[in-house]
């Protein structure tokens, strides 16, 4: 309500007030807003529900800080958040932007992998770093939002969208929440594209890890997740290929085993 009240009111007045190219400067303000949100969530916001702190391991620290430093990662943005607070499950995760950005490791997960384990975890997430994959995401979100304002752009006007859709009292904020609400709808065949870049962007992170770490260790460290997690291990092909942001485990392993017998 905070943060998306205004946002949405600066939207209907933008629409009513900024002529017929309305939608640029609705997309303008969005994209601030989600560059702004994407710097601010893992430092303000975040610590609003959980606790972080400074991964501060003695025994880890040295080896976490040579492969930080050849990566070109401040090693401050490595920490250490009390999921143990909510839930059993471990993970691990890049985020955030700029000066903003941090690798978090669970609690949970600390508890249940080795020094070495943690090192080959620590690998993939600083993958996802070198690869740019949060900026490459944001640069889909922008193409994605600015066809979708063009798109309500010319269908405020069309008398047949609102027919269509059995409003009988158009207005600029009904097609605001008409377009919201029937998107999901129409644009449902883009899922399968976003779950297919989400798991291209691990199996490059992975490939990353099974060079600057250990392949078998981070092998090690997925089977603990997933058995930690009871996450499953065969999930239907058709089903993981639309939905799933991670390829499944098996598929991981192979391509981490795989890589490791070209190492070594
Ligand atoms: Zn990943």
């Amino acid at each position: 309500m905070v943060l998306g009240g205004p946002i949405i009111l600066l939207i209907l007045w933008l629409m009513t007030h900024a002529g017929t190219r309305w939608w640029l400067y609705v997309w303008a303000v969005w994209m601030a807003f989600s560059l702004l949100l994407a710097w601010a969530y893992p430092a303000i916001i975040a610590p609003w529900f959980n606790k972080f702190v400074p991964l501060d391991d003695a025994a880890l620290r040295s080896r976490i800080e040579s492969l930080l430093e050849r990566n070109g990662f401040a090693s401050r943005g490595v920490f250490v958040v009390d999921g143990s607070k909510r839930s059993g499950h471990g993970n691990a995760y890049f985020t955030g932007l700029g000066n903003n950005k941090r690798i978090v490791f669970f609690d949970t997960l600390l508890r249940q992998l080795d020094a070495d384990e943690i090192e080959a975890v620590l690998a993939h997430e600083v993958g996802h770093f070198k690869r740019k994959h949060i900026a490459k995401r944001l640069a889909l979100i922008a193409l994605v939002s600015l066809a979708g304002l063009m798109l309500l752009g010319w269908l405020i006007d069309a008398h047949w969208f609102y027919a269509g859709l059995g409003v009988t009292e158009p207005s600029l904020a009904v097609a605001l929440l008409l377009f919201l609400l029937v998107a999901p709808a129409f644009t449902v065949f883009i899922q399968p594209l976003v779950s297919w870049l989400s798991r291209r962007h691990e199996f490059e992170a992975d490939e990353f890890a099974a060079r600057q770490s250990d392949a078998g260790k981070l092998v090690e460290a997925l089977v603990k997740l997933y058995r930690e997690n009871a996450n499953t291990l065969t999930p239907d092909p058709l089903y993981s290929a639309f939905h799933d942001s991670h390829p499944p485990a098996p598929v991981r392993i192979a391509n981490l085993q795989a890589k490791q017998a070209t190492v070594t």
